[in-house]
Formats: C-alpha cells, sequence, structure tokens
C-alpha cells in the first residue's frame, strides 16, 4: 500500500535534529511548518555542543565495564561519566535497559547501525553545504584522539579496528607526528603516547548550522514558528489531526516529534513512551588572545573524556563529561572545574585563560536511550512520527536522519535501514 502524501507536516523542535528535518521535508516540496519555543533554533542541546561530526566514535555510552566505572565513581566530581544517587528512582525502566544493552554483541551491533547513520549522514551533510554553500566555522581536516597511555591507546586501535570493520579509515600516529599536526601540543609532548586520527572526520558549529538549516528551509516555503510552544498533538478517528500551541491551534496531518530531551512528554498522552534520558554535559567557550597556540583539529581527549573544538579565529571550545542527574541544567562549579582542569593539563600554553571566569559556559541536556541509538520513523499512532534521542551524536547524526525521517514520511526507499531505528523496538 503506498503513503498517501501528508497535505502539511508540522515538525516540533528547533534543535540540529528538527531544522534538518524541516528542510530535508521542503526539499522535497512538502508543506511544512517548524515550531519551536526559544525565539531562534539551537536554543537548547544544539546550542554550545562539542561540534564533533564523529561517525567512527557513534558507539553508544554503555560499552561493557561502564556499570563498574559509574559505581566506582559515585560521588567523585572529576569523574567523567558520575550518577548522582538521588536521579536514581528516576531512571527505573530505562535504567534497566540501559544495563542490558551494555551486553557486548548487543553494544556491537547497536554501534555498527550507529556508525552506519553517522556515515550516511555524513553524506547529507556534504551535499547540503555545497548545495547551499553553508559556512558554520567547519574544519573539514580530520579529527584526532589523543592518548596519554601507550597501554589504552593500543587496546583503542584493536577496538576500533574490530567496532569499524573497515567502514572508517583510522590512523594511529606516534608522539612525533602527533605534533607535526597539532603543534598545539608540543608542550604536552614528553606526557603524549600517541593518537588515533580520523581524517574523515570533520567539526562546526551546530547551532550556526541549524540556523542556516532553518532559513533554507524558509527559503523553499517552510513556515517557522519560533516563540510557540506545542502544549499538545491532537489526534481523532485515530490519525493526527494538528497541535495545540500557546498561540492556538495548527492543523496537520502528520507530525515529527524532534524535542531532544523533551520529546517523552509530547508523546506520552498519545499513549507512547519514548525511552528518553536527559544526560547532563557542559561546555565553556572562549575567545584567546594567543590564537597563534590554539589548536586547529577537533580533539577528544580519550582519558579524560573532553572534546575540543577551534571556531574560527580566535575562538575555542571545550566541552565533556556526563551527568546523570535528571532534567537539571544546573551549572555544577566543581564539575565545569573538573573540564576546565583537563583543558588546562591538555593544553598548558593556554592554562591561564582557560579559567571560568573567562569562558562563556553552559550546559545541555542530551537526550540519551537506552540502547545508544536514535528513534526515527513512524509510532503507532499513524502520522505522529519520531526524530529524537541522538545521545551524544545528535550533529552527527542529523542531517541523515533528517533525510530517513522525511523519506519514511513520503514512503520512499530508504537509503539506510530504518528497521534497527524503530521508535517501537
Ligand atoms: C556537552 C555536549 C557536547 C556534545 N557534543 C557533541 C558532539 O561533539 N557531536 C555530536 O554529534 N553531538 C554532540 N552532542 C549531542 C548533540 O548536541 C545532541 O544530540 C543534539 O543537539 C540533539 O539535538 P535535538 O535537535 O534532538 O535536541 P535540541 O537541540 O534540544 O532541540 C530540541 C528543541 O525542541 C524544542 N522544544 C522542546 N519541546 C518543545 C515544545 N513543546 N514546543 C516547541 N518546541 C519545543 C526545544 O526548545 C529545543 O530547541 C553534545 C551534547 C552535549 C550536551
Amino acid at each position: 500500500m503506498s503513503t498517501p502524501r501528508p497535505e502539511h507536516v508540522v515538525v516540533i523542535g528547533g534543535g540540529v535534529v528538527g531544522t534538518t528535518t524541516a528542510l530535508s521535508l521542503a526539499e522535497r516540496g512538502l508543506n511544512v511548518t517548524l515550531i519551536e519555543h526559544n525565539s531562534e533554533a539551537a536554543g537548547e542541546t544544539s546550542h554550545a555542543n562539542g561540534g564533533g561530526i564523529t561517525p567512527a566514535h557513534a558507539e553508544p555510552w554503555n560499552a561493557p565495564g561502564l556499570l563498574g566505572k559509574l559505581v566506582r565513581n559515585l560521588g567523585r566530581a572529576d569523574a567523567p561519566y558520575r550518577l548522582s544517587p538521588v536521579a536514581l528512582p528516576g531512571m527505573g525502566g530505562w535504567g534497566l535497559r540501559f544495563l542490558a544493552n551494555m551486553r557486548r554483541e548487543r553494544f556491537l551491533a547497536n554501534a555498527r547501525n550507529n556508525i552506519r547513520l553517522g556515515l550516511y549522514s555524513l553524506e547529507c551533510l556534504r551535499r547540503w553545504r555545497e548545495r547551499y554553500d553553508m559556512k558554520y566555522r567547519q574544519t573539514l581536516s580530520g579529527s584526532m584522539q589523543v592518548y596519554f597511555s601507550r597501554e589504552l591507546m593500543a587496546e583503542s586501535v584493536q577496538f576500533r579496528r574490530e567496532l569499524l570493520q573497515g567502514q572508517a579509515v583510522i590512523e594511529p600516529i606516534g608522539v612525533d607526528e602527533v605534533i607535526a599536526r597539532e603543534p598545539a601540543l608540543a608542550p604536552v609532548r614528553r606526557e603524549l603516547a600517541g593518537a588515533i586520527v580520523f581524517p574523515d572526520h570533520e567539526s562546526g558549529d551546530a547551532r550556526q548550522f541549524s540556523q542556516i538549516a532553518a532559513e533554507q528551509a524558509a527559503a523553499l516555503g517552510a513556515n517557522l514558528m519560533f516563540g510557540t510552544a506545542v502544549k499538545s498533538i491532537r489526534v481523532d478517528g485515530g490519525r493526527v489531526q494538528g497541535v495545540v500551541t500557546d498561540h492556538g491551534e495548527i492543523q496537520a496531518d502528520a507530525c515529527v516529534i524532534a524535542a531532544g530531551p523533551q520529546s517523552p512528554g509530547l508523546a506520552r498522552p498519545l499513549g507512547l513512551r519514548l525511552p528518553i534520558y536527559p544526560v547532563r554535559g557542559y561546555s565553556a567557550t572562549f575567545e584567546v588572545d594567543r590564537s597563534e597556540v590554539l589548536p586547529t583539529l577537533p580533539m577528544l581527549d580519550t582519558a579524560r573524556r573532553f572534546v575540543t573544538l577551534r571556531l574560527g579565529e580566535r575562538g575555542l571550545r571545550v566541552a565533556g563529561l556526563a551527568d546523570f542527574a535528571g532534567h537539571s541544567r544546573r551549572i555544577v562549579p566543581r564539575r565545569l572545574e573538573c573540564l576546565l582542569a583537563g583543558a588546562r593539563r591538555l593544553l598548558p600554553e593556554l592554562a591561564d585563560e582557560l579559567v571560568t571566569e573567562k569562558a562563556e559556559v553552559w550546559a545541555g541536556l542530551r537526550p540519551v536511550t537506552p540502547d545508544g541509538m536514535p528513534l526515527l520513523g513512524e509510532t503507532r499512532v499513524p502520522g505522529v512520527f519520531i526524530n529524537a534521542g541522538h545521545g551524544p551524536m545528535g550533529w552527527t547524526m542529523a542531517c541523515g536522519s533528517a533525510d530517513l525521517v522525511a523519506a519514511r514520511i513520503l514512503g520512499e526507499p530508504a537509503a539506510v535501514s530504518l528497521k534497527e531505528f524503530e521508535p517501537g523496538r
């Protein structure tokens, strides 16, 4: 049976996932309205993230062994992953499913699905960048995962090769080569063990990109409604009829929930339980005077689990940490300091600059599913689609997810199988 072409699709949420969904739909000639409750695109999780477009790193967090780390780190302010005991009761069934997905075979299967999606997403991003001449402070020269322990690096190289099965290129390099490619690391030469370079990775400002995607969607005819909150989705006779907003009702025969960590609240009244838990992360963005010592490549410090991102001429962002602590976006000073201390150790020449007083600090909630894969596709309520739950990899997966969900709405063949990402799985 062919899928009827919807007359009007409402996309709820103007983060990187919602704006790209609106663009994908508008490109297909559909009548689209994007509704976002902030006054501009990317006001929430897509606002100041780590900026990495890193498909080869798209594995879920719940690798075998994470549980032990979480338990050992309970109460430690300097741990990359931190579970707040007060959050435990609210995690319920989600927590149990998160644990079940730590089994090695499941983890590997989930990781490979994400990597496939991430690689497809990169193709979609590149197509759009060329088609619309998009500029979002991007770097296109790969990323580097930095190691201070030889053992950890050897383990990682073996693990990545097994995981990627040749789908993405990795280049392990020694210390001299690390410094040649990223001179900003020269001051830590003696502590370094080496790095893995991912030549196909990219980076860029997800917020700026989301704003461009929204503008481009509007140029193709999409209606953008900022400063408008969706209160509920109206379903009658078993089908979507529209959405109720704080500015009145909008009729539609399909809607896409792309509301990041707020998606479960929109779906619940329809009897749909979306397993998405908010995991807080932090970033600090700096305008640096000594731009000659700024790193140019996006980097991941493996042991301390944070990333650095160059933004334009003088900008540097440091992002990371994972607090399982419910919906609070509070910036915990000790956690922020832990992030900055790591950055100062990696980039000692910038130590005087990488301090709280000089930082634009931010916290965002990653929408994390228990198996670490996003929820993409139609729900059992006809006309209600989901594009949410991208966890720590929403920027990496956004363009591909948008394309796949738009194709699903129109009943087009999918470029990547959506079966594994079905919202009801
Ligand atoms: C510290 C940190 C670092 C990260 N680094 C990276 C990285 O390097 N690479 C990467 O790929 N990913 C990274 N991520 C993850 C990435 O940022 C997220 O996966 C992504 O931003 C999620 O996008 P989204 O559009 O689903 O959610 P959001 O950006 O949160 O967008 C959802 C939007 O929906 C709106 N909304 C919600 N409810 C309603 C409603 N009822 N009515 C109207 N609007 C509504 C919200 O206002 C919001 O703007 C990072 C995240 C964090 C926190």
